[in-house]
């Protein structure tokens, strides 16, 4: 039987990598820095809230098929909702419209003959210049390339691109917004189906992780910050903690599971992107009507997207760097008079929360992207895992799913 894999970060590209690889019968060993697993996706009892809520809205689409694959393994398929057809509701806060992108859930793309299906304002032929993004070039942004699209631009190319990269269109790589249609709008609306959690981020992408690695007698072990390793000239020999030292034997693995810059903390030499986008979320103990779909999409306010979730009202703004200075008190005023606006809501602010993810992804440019490595590494049995490994998707589940899965077939 061969040995041990040792999986580094319970993120989502680690429990990734560790349930492929516990389906398959090998034996891991999960280490997790943090007391709770989940990482950058995970839900929490808020005090003040009183109640739990994400750590921020995680939009999915039903084309993204390793997250798929993944929720069916460890037994959580049904634990997503959304829209039953696909459907994409937006607000305009400046003039007030409401109107909803629908596609048809075959590949011919039918729908774009329909006026009354399309981006208000614009024509069918806008949306075959879509195109443009089979001939991304690395250092093309979304803006040089599609940008003179307007209306279909401003009302939906930069939102799903801010969506999709949390990097601003002007500087974001066309690339990887190329690779998120290549497998969704332009495989038709049964691709293209919004999906997020019925309950919560913890409760489809990571409780049910923990309980399938359980039952197949992985060593989960949380509070475990590995800081160093040690190796020979090409394998890794050793894991090293502050109150651990863990051999790596001979016929042993190791997933690096962990964010961008603690990977180059511990691989002298690698090379990782080193520049980040924030992500705020706003939770509001309130409720709202999101309509069929759950969500909108929010055009002219602070805020992209906002979600009605059982306990709250829970809002993103993307690609936030330039507001996560902002005080919390004046962005929930801002964001709840857009609410208000939008969905006839009292003055009084309620009980909110505002998470402010500083590093919530890698900035999505051409140069960030040049510095993705591959998962493989200059040692033998150490792989790498995580959304800034060259997957050729934007940082997202998707990504990091899909790089456990590499690393668990490397591994
Ligand atoms: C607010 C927000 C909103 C987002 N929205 C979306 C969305 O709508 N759709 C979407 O698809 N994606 C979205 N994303 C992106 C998605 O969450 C990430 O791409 C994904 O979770 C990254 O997973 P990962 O495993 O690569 O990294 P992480 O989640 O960062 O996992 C790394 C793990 O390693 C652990 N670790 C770190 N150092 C050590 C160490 N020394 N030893 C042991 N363990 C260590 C960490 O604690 C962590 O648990 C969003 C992210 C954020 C923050």
């Amino acid at each position: 039987m061969a040995g041990r894999v040792h999986v580094i970060g319970a993120g989502m590209a680690g429990l990734a990598a560790a349930t492929s690889l516990a389906s398959r019968g090998t034996r891991v060993v999960l280490y997790e820095a943090a007391k709770w697993a989940g990482g950058r996706c995970r839900s929490y009892e808020d005090a003040s809230l009183g109640c739990r809520i994400d750590n921020g809205n995680h939009l999915l689409l039903s084309g993204n098929h390793a997250t798929m694959a993944y929720l069916a393994r460890i037994g959580a398929a049904d634990s997503l909702t959304g829209p039953n057809r696909p459907v994409f509701p937006f607000i305009d806060l400046v003039s007030g419209a409401a109107w909803t992108l629908r596609l048809n859930r075959g590949r011919l793309p039918w729908w774009v003959l329909r006026k009354s299906w399309r981006v208000p304002n614009t024509k069918a032929r806008d949306y075959l210049a879509l195109r443009r993004l089979d001939r991304a070039r690395a250092d093309d942004t979304v803006a040089a390339l599609l940008g003179d699209l307007d209306p279909l631009y401003d009302n939906l190319l930069e939102p799903l691109a801010i969506a999709a990269l949390n990097t601003k269109p002007r500087i974001a790589a066309a690339a990887p917004l190329a690779a998120v249609i290549a497998e969704s709008l332009r495989r038709g609306g049964r691709a293209s189906m919004p999906r997020f959690p019925k309950i919560g981020l913890s409760e489809s992408f990571v409780d049910p992780a923990l309980a399938y690695l359980r039952e197949r007698g992985t060593e989960l072990r949380f509070g475990t910050r590995i800081a160093g390793m040690t190796v020979s000239d090409a394998h890794v020999t050793g894991l090293v903690g502050p109150n651990m030292d863990e051999i790596i034997a001979p016929d042993e693995r190791v997933v690096l599971a962990t964010p961008p810059w603690v990977a180059a903390d511990l691989l002298a030499g690698l090379t990782v992107p080193d520049a980040f986008e924030a992500i705020l979320n706003l939770h509001f103990r309130a409720g709202i009507d999101a309509g069929e779909a759950g969500f909108y999409g929010l055009l002219g306010g602070a805020a992209e997207w906002v979600f009605e979730k059982t306990e709250v009202v829970s809002v993103t703004i993307s690609a936030a760097n330039d507001r996560i200075d902002t005080d919390s008190d004046a962005l929930a005023l801002e964001v709840w008079s857009d609410l208000r606006r939008a969905f006839g809501l009292p003055r009084t602010v309620p009980p909110y929360r505002v998470v402010k993810e500083k590093r919530a992804t890698f900035a999505a440019t051409p140069e960030q992207l040049a510095r993705r490595p591959d998962a493989a590494t200059r040692f033998k049995n150490l792989v790498l895992a995580g959304d800034y490994t060259a997957t050729g998707l934007p940082a997202t589940i998707e990504g990091a799913v899909r790089s456990g899965e590499t690393a668990a077939t490397f591994a």
